[in-house]
């Protein structure tokens, strides 16, 4: 049993107030990865790279128990590369470049060592290459996550649409749910989204947490108040990591655990943001996650009377 991850391993260079990176390993696979290898150490990433993607960061990620058999390797191509510069509250960016590269024609394949898969991640990537993997399961996998974003939105909207209908789980940010929904109100926008298809919805609000909509429930989990934060790059796809790490290691796909696992991914997000790109995810141990866990128990107990 696995958990199988699709999204973009990537080039990125990022801009904050503390300070700017040139070209850092990044992507969506490649947080979401290393957060889950925190609870799961079973996965199976489906991602394509160039070949001026340096061989040690494949090697970094098969360190974190990520098997990399389903990530192509273009010869004579670019990675995907992406730049974004955060504004001073560090909540919200500008997306400044985003070249696909071997994005544009990638085909991804499922091997048949990944068949057996009881969780699939469906992270940020053109709908069309999510549904592409989806359709390649001989077997619905047990729970499917999905994430995406605004870009995706403004150029594959019908795509995106289509691909929710097979998904248990969607995440996306406060100003994304707006937009997909076309609604002002988060609990108006979630009852619109879960129209769509997905059973659950989580709606990430950056430093003021996320919520966790099904039809009939809401759960909130707040971030964890940080002194400083350096860089965002990358939490959003850190929580998602989380969170379906979570699922699939404790194989309970119930609203009850899922708002354990919305804590989790939170916990993991809560690191990524510590240190610029994946710095801080790569060298995380657990007794280091656990104390954090504890922090969140304490920062959200409270008694009635
Ligand atoms: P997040 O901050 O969680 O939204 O994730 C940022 C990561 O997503 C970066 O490492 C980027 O490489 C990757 N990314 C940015 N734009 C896209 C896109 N349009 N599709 C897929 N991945 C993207």
């Amino acid at each position: 049993m696995s958990l199988l991850v699709v999204g973009t391993v990537a080039f990125d260079a990022i801009e904050t107030p503390f300070g700017k990176t040139d070209k850092i390993v990044g992507g969506a696979a490649t947080y979401i990865g290393l957060s889950a290898s925190k609870f799961y150490d079973q996965i199976n990433l489906i991602s394509v790279v160039g070949d001026d993607f340096p061989k040690s960061a494949i090697n970094m990620m098969q360190k974190h128990h990520m098997n990399t058999d389903g990530l192509q390797i273009k010869q004579g191509e670019k990675t995907f590369f992406w730049s974004g510069k955060y504004h001073t509250d560090m909540n919200t960016r500008d997306t400044l470049d985003t070249q696909l590269n071997v994005l544009e024609n990638f085909d991804p394949r499922v091997p048949e060592n990944y068949q057996d898969c009881d969780c699939l991640m469906l992270g940020n990537l053109m709908p069309s290459i999510q549904k592409k993997v989806l359709s390649q399961l001989k077997k619905r996998p047990k729970l499917i996550v999905l994430d995406t974003m605004n870009f995706w939105m403004d150029n594959c909207l019908e795509e995106l649409i289509e691909a929710l209908k097979e998904v248990d789980v969607l995440t996306i940010n406060d100003e994304e749910a707006r937009q997909l929904s076309g609604k002002n109100s988060l609990v108006k926008a979630a009852r619109k989204i879960l129209s769509f298809g997905p059973r659950h919805l989580i709606i990430k609000k950056g430093e003021h947490g996320a919520l966790l909509f099904n039809e009939e429930e809401v759960f909130f989990a707040p971030a964890l108040p940080l002194e400083d934060v350096f860089d965002p790059t990358g939490a959003g796809d850190t929580f998602a990591g989380g969170f379906v790490g979570h699922l699939c290691a404790t194989k309970d796909y119930s609203f009850h655990n899922m708002k354990r696992a919305v804590i989790f991914g939170s916990v993991m997000a809560s690191f990524c943001v510590e240190k610029f790109g994946t710095e801080r995810l790569e060298s995380l141990t657990d007794d280091v996650v656990e104390q954090r866990i504890q922090e969140f128990v304490k920062l959200v107990r409270f008694d009635v009377c």
